[in-house]
């Protein structure tokens, strides 16, 4: 399976001053490659916000509810100048884009998009966790995101991403499905 992504160039974006921002993408309803495929370009077309690398898209079991669908999931690192809550509000509008809705807590959803980390911050308020909880626990986040920043150093953490996953007590199943999402810039007329 291959995923390429048409995008615009952006000349606009000083992407180098921006943190290292680090998405993860969950879909586990109807058609999830389209779900994920549409969210990625939304999440591109944000204001003053660059992907700079996609993992490849793993099918993963769910954890919670029994007997629902594998979800499919993949990482996203960006860049951005949007303040940490402008961009959960924007990944929010994505969501009700995408018609997300859920019949139960920790049951299926057609696009779930949350904020692992953002660069060095840490924050803990009602609105907004970061890094997001219980992420060195859960293998279908670390995975992925293993993929694309192995040697990234989680704020509050003294191992990298590769340890963390290589360590994660997970043992739900996750199956690399496609190689990584591949980026195609457009050429303009
Ligand atoms: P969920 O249903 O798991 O997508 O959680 C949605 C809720 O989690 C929203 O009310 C968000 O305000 C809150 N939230 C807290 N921290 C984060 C985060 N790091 N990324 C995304 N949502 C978050």
């Amino acid at each position: 399976m291959e995923l390429k992504l048409k995008f615009k160039e952006q000349h606009d974006l000083q992407s180098n001053t921006h943190q290292r921002v680090f998405l993860s993408l969950g879909t586990n309803i109807n058609k999830r490659l389209e779900f994920l495929r549409s969210a990625i370009e939304k999440i591109h077309q944000l204001a003053a916000t660059r992907i700079v690398s996609v993992s490849s898209i793993y099918e993963t079991e769910p954890h919670g509810v029994a007997g629902q669908p594998d979800f499919l999931n993949a990482a996203l690192e960006i860049r951005t100048g949007l303040c940490p809550v402008c961009l959960l509000f924007s990944l929010q509008r994505i969501e009700n884009q995408l018609g997300r809705y859920r019949t139960v807590p920790w049951g299926p959803r057609t696009i779930d998009i949350d904020i692992i980390y953002f660069g060095a911050l840490v924050r803990n308020t009602p609105l907004l966790t970061i890094p997001h909880p219980r992420t060195t626990t859960r293998k279908f986040v670390l995975q992925p995101l293993n993929e694309i920043a192995p040697d990234f150093l989680p704020p509050q953490a003294d191992r990298a991403i590769s340890f963390l996953c290589e360590n994660c007590p997970d043992l739900h199943h996750v199956v690399k499905l496609s190689e990584p999402v591949l980026l195609v810039e457009e050429q303009s007329d």
